[in-house]
């Protein structure tokens, strides 16, 4: 059975020696937290990680979820595992005190989260979805929504959905069916079809409560392919009444779950909605005759939603990759296979240990070094977060700056969680290719990371489309001020050099293709498309690479002291030196490709 351990060490220099997290007391959620709190709640999350979740991740896959007459059952052990979730209070870890949650900050929930995925993303997204679900209705449901049932899904009593998917569209939502009437009573009667929707059914809860995107007819009671027409609603598979009190069953069923490639312990459902009842979420609509509907305020809350589900899925990379490449780590040790290339490591032995071999040493370490880099990113960006809801006065930069990360985040960060764990099943050999071994596991179930919450192509075309043109360009800008600000600080530093000399050139070839991009993107718009995924990937490798430098600058000062962990740094420099060397060399690449523009993609006879 594949292993998993906490990577309680990484977080300790991440939060304590790196981002100094404890000694940010004047950020909300802060104010008490010590370096103890973060400690326990990352062993305890650990430990239940490594002992309850894991043990249950290859024999779920093997089982799968089972329906039969509209009825969802989990694999064997999941609901004994989801029950000892709930009363632990894992799935309110993040949530505000007023809904029975523990109040503590996103980066917390951010690793608890990445360690749940790494034990058994399938058991994982149950509870993931219900935290997008729950933060949305309480940014934007009505008081009795946030008194009622907002406390019940903290609890984990019910879980909840996000339910965009209609067979016909996934990205293009302009084009959905589902729609929703309203009645004299202020409710509305939902129809339509949603698929692929995670947990949209299952015997964990009581109760699940599905937040739907549904279309609001015009006064002739037609819907037309527009946005402006969606609306945001909560549709609860038992009523709850708006004192509290749970009704009779809702007319949303289950029609089928997916038979799929990877995640087969999270049941992918067809949810059909037969005049369900829904509420809104959000002020009302416009909707006086002849006036032009606008979406509903609630619409924020549903795009809140899908950005903190966007960061939870890249941290799904993070996650794949690090399993994944602690049971590579374990396996290249004992396998044998040849001779060092220098000479016999182990001449007792018929055969060295595959890690004497340096191209297993690259797959190691390129995954090492990812996840390490890749988790600083994440951090940062959920500290980010933090200070954009605090009063101190960088906190629109900060703002920015989040906002920018979160297709990168989700799309880089998913594309090299899958890279990662298809390079672990390469140190296995034939061996990784087999079932038993756990490891090919790791490359089905990373790979749908890539493809929901809004597949990476889309992702990249928002970043090139959206973001990076938003406020005359001010994301951007931030972005390479305060990289730059870094690489000035340090440039006579020698012995940093050969980390912050990379980053230097990895910045001019990102801020060359920006320009690149804000030249030709506006006037052939193919250009921006062509370009869009590969600019994505080079702003996620000078990201990284800008945050292994600042690691290899620690690294180094704290080495100078001969501390006891002295191998904890030297790892650090170790994994910094590898991504300078192999990763910000692909700068180049990438730029060119960016700059290729789009004409001979368009000329492509693609019939
Ligand atoms: C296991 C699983 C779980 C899921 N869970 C949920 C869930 O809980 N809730 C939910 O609502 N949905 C869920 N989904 C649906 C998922 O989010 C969609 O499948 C995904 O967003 C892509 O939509 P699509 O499949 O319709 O692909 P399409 O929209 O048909 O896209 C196909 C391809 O075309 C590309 N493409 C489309 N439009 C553009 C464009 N404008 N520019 C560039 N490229 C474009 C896409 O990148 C993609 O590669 C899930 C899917 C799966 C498989």
């Amino acid at each position: 059975m594949p292993i998993y351990r906490a990577p309680l060490e990484d977080y300790r220099f991440l939060l304590h020696d790196f981002f100094e997290v404890a000694r940010r007391g004047d950020l909300p959620e802060f104010t008490e937290l010590s370096a103890e709190t973060i400690d326990d709640v990352l062993a305890n999350a650990g430990r239940f990680c490594e002992e309850v979740l894991r043990p249950l991740n290859q024999s779920g896959d093997a089982e799968g979820c089972h329906f039969e007459n509209g009825v969802v059952r989990t694999p064997k052990g999941f609901r004994e595992a989801y029950k000892a979730f709930a009363e632990a209070g894992w799935s309110g870890l993040g949530a505000p005190a007023q809904f029975g949650g523990s109040d503590l900050p996103g980066f917390l929930t951010l690793l608890v989260n990445e360690m749940m995925q790494s034990a058994n993303q399938s058991f994982a997204m149950y509870p993931a979805l219900s935290m997008a679900a729950y933060s949305a209705l309480a940014a934007s449901g009505a008081p009795w929504m946030k008194q009622h049932v907002v406390p019940r899904m903290v609890s984990g009593e019910w879980t909840g959905t996000m339910c965009l998917t209609e067979p016909h569209c996934g990205t293009d939502l302009r084009l959905m069916k589902t729609r929703a009437v309203e009645q004299d009573d202020g409710t509305y009667r939902m129809s339509g079809t949603k698929i692929f929707i995670s947990g949209g059914e299952h015997d964990l809860a009581d109760n699940i409560i599905h937040m739907v995107i549904a279309k609001i007819p015009d006064e002739s009671g037609k819907i037309r392919d527009d946005l402006s027409m969606v609306n945001f609603f909560m549709v609860p598979k038992y009523i709850v009444k708006e004192d509290g009190r749970v009704g009779a069953r809702n007319g949303v069923f289950c029609g089928g779950i997916e038979h799929k490639m990877g995640i087969r312990a999270n049941a992918t459902c067809v949810l059909n909605f037969e005049e369900a009842v829904a509420w809104r979420v959000g002020p009302k609509p416009a909707s006086a005759q002849g006036e032009k509907r606008s979406s509903s305020g609630g619409m924020k809350g549903m795009f809140a939603m899908m950005n903190a589900a966007r960061l939870g899925v890249g941290v799904q990379g993070i996650a794949i990759a690090e399993v994944a490449q602690q049971n590579a780590r374990a396996w290249v040790h004992e396998r044998r296979a040849g001779r060092a290339l220098t000479g016999a490591q182990d001449p007792d032995a018929s055969a060295d240990p595959i890690i004497v071999h340096p191209d297993i040493r690259r797959m190691l370490l390129h995954a090492r070094a990812f996840v390490e880099g890749a988790r600083a990113v994440a951090v940062w960006t959920a500290l980010n977060m933090a200070i954009a809801h605090s009063a101190r006065p960088e906190r629109e930069t900060a703002e920015l700056l989040a906002d920018l990360m979160t297709p990168v985040i989700k799309a880089f960060f998913t594309d090299m969680g899958f890279e990662c764990a298809n390079l672990a099943m390469q140190c296995y050999g034939g061996h990784g290719y087999i079932s038993d071994n756990g490891v090919e596991q790791f490359v089905r179930d990373g790979r749908i990371n890539q493809i929901y919450e809004g597949a990476n192509g889309v992702q990249a075309m928002d970043l090139v489309g959206r973001k990076l043109g938003r406020k005359g360009g001010a994301a951007p800008l931030a972005l390479f001020d305060t990289i730059n600000r870094f690489i000035s600080d340090n440039a006579d530093d020698a012995g940093l050099a050969p980390f912050v000399k990379p980053v230097q050139t990895g910045l001019g070839e990102l801020q060359g293709a920006t320009l690149w991009l804000a030249q030709h993107g506006l006037a052939n718009p193919n250009d921006a498309g062509a370009g869009a995924v590969d600019y994505l990937r080079l702003m996620g490798i000078v990201v990284v690479g800008w945050m292994w430098a600042r690691m290899a600058k620690l690294a180094l000062a704290r080495l100078a002291n001969a501390p006891a962990n002295a191998a904890l740094y030297r790892e650090k420099l170790i994994s910094a030196r590898y991504w300078m060397e192999r990763m910000m060399p692909e700068c180049a690449t990438l730029r060119a490709r960016v700059e290729a523009g789009s004409a001979t993609l368009m000329a492509f006879e693609a019939q």
